[in-house]
């Protein structure tokens, strides 16, 4: 928020490590003050304090093994007002009028599922009308209210980027401003990687499939839903005034923005995935299908999948499949009650796993990228278990151990690392 910009109507999130302490909240409320006095309107959206959101769920397990979905929704949605209410409060004392909302006043209309609700509609009347009465606007990120429940619900862990792009639809606001505890979007985690370049500008088809192979910088559904409504995220830091990352639409190679044309934008890893093999089931027809609608029936995602050649003294093979870890102990289970149907022999489950994914739209257009990939891991020593890839992605499964080993490798086989350099971290634990 730059106090020389004309009015406009911004949508801004907060990270939880930008609202950790009540010192950071009085920073983060100049900050706002400051765009508000500018002249813009400002609609901010906020997450819980620090970790808060991951002290509530040990709480709620400190007290049930298996809270209520509904009760522990009621729960974790109190971080997000905490930090909403006492964000208000900094800045009525620094003279200008907020209010806060919790996402049902704000008009989040959810899904009824807990946990992982998903945003249907946004009646944003409260909103539009404080703003009009000259208030800035604080919501309450990561939850909605559902429409056919009532009960307050939750959006999924990092949901609160979604929160925020899903306003700035709604809102028709100028941009959505994502403020994180780091400049920006990076060529891999600046946690891993100290030579991770920040990138000035990233198509939402590349940060799609960074975030969905685990990029924790913007929540995957924020950016499906960037894209759908053509909503411009920008991701910066809340601790600098750096320019940082433009997420938009295709990066025009014409005007020399696109990255230095690298072939790889990216390389992001993921460590809560967990490998499910079911070994010794029967090369036949219809036999893959009868596992993977076992998977569906208990609502568990599949990620990656490989088949092996059916050995011919036996007839048989291995299915290979990676799951959330979470779901992995629920996957399992079922697989192992549909044994007898199914026909396999034996179920192996493998959380000691990590995924790390290269990403780039240059790789359609340029052969190599993979045998480079690989080359790199094998001169690391880093054996590969898995692999699938996508248009503009190349993904493998690799021990847990060596998934730092393997971003670093793939991030200098790609010449990523920076000349300039390195990346500066600036708060937050990273959990
Ligand atoms: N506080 C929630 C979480 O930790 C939502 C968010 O930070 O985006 O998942
Ligand atoms: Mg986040």
């Amino acid at each position: 928020m730059n106090e020389s910009e004309r009015a406009r109507r911004i949508v801004a999130k907060f990270g939880g490590s930008s609202v950790a302490d009540a010192a950071s909240i009085k920073r983060v409320a100049a900050r706002i003050v400051a765009a508000k006095q500018a002249g813009n309107e400002v609609v901010v959206v906020i997450s819980a304090m620090g970790d808060t959101t991951d002290e509530l769920m040990d709480l709620a397990l400190q007290v049930s093994p298996q809270p209520q979905p509904r009760e522990l929704d009621m729960l974790l949605t109190t971080g997000e007002r905490q930090s909403a209410a006492l964000l208000a409060m900094a800045m009525n004392d620094l003279g200008v009028e907020a209010l806060s909302y919790t996402g049902s006043q704000a008009g989040v209309i959810t899904t009824a599922q807990h946990g992982n609700a998903r945003i249907i509609d946004i009646t944003p009347g409260r909103i539009e009308k404080s703003l009009e009465e000259g208030y800035v606007v604080i919501v309450a990120g990561f939850q909605g209210v559902s429409q056919t429940t009532k009960d307050i619900t939750t959006l999924g862990r990092g949901a609160s980027d979604t929160t925020a792009v899903a306003l700035a639809a709604a809102l028709g606001a100028d941009v959505c401003e994502i403020y994180t505890d780091v400049d920006g979007v990076y060529t891999a985690d600046p946690r891993i990687v100290k030579g991770a370049r920040q990138v000035p500008r990233i198509s939402y088809d590349e940060m799609l499939e960074l975030a969905a192979c685990g990029a924790k910088i913007l929540h995957l559904r924020c950016v499906e839903y960037a894209r759908r409504e053509g909503v411009t995220v920008h991701v910066r830091s809340s601790f600098s005034n750096k320019p940082g990352t433009l997420v938009t639409g295709l990066v025009d190679m014409q005007k020399g923005n696109a990255m230095e044309e690298a072939i790889i934008s990216g390389i992001a890893h993921d460590r809560g995935e967990a490998k499910v093999t079911v070994a010794g089931v029967p090369d036949q027809v219809g036999v893959a299908a009868m596992i993977f609608e076992v998977i569906a029936e208990c609502d568990v995602n599949i990620d990656m999948i490989v088949q092996n050649v059916s050995e011919v003294a036996t007839g048989a093979t291995d299915i290979t499949f990676t799951v959330p870890m979470s779901d992995g102990k629920k996957a399992v289970d079922a697989l192992n009650a549909a044994k007898d149907r199914i026909g396999f022999t034996e179920l192996r489950y493998d959380d000691q796993i990590g995924k790390v994914s290269v990403v780039g739209v240059g790789m359609r257009t340029h052969p190599g990228v993979t045998a480079k990939f690989f080359g790199a891991l094998a001169a690391a020593n880093i054996n590969i278990q898995m692999i699938s890839t996508s248009e503009i992605r190349i993904s493998v499964v690799v021990g847990a151990d060596d998934v730092d080993a393997a971003v670093r490798a793939a991030h200098t086989a790609f010449g990523l690392d920076s000349v300039s350099g390195e990346a500066v971290v600036y708060a937050g634990t990273g959990r």
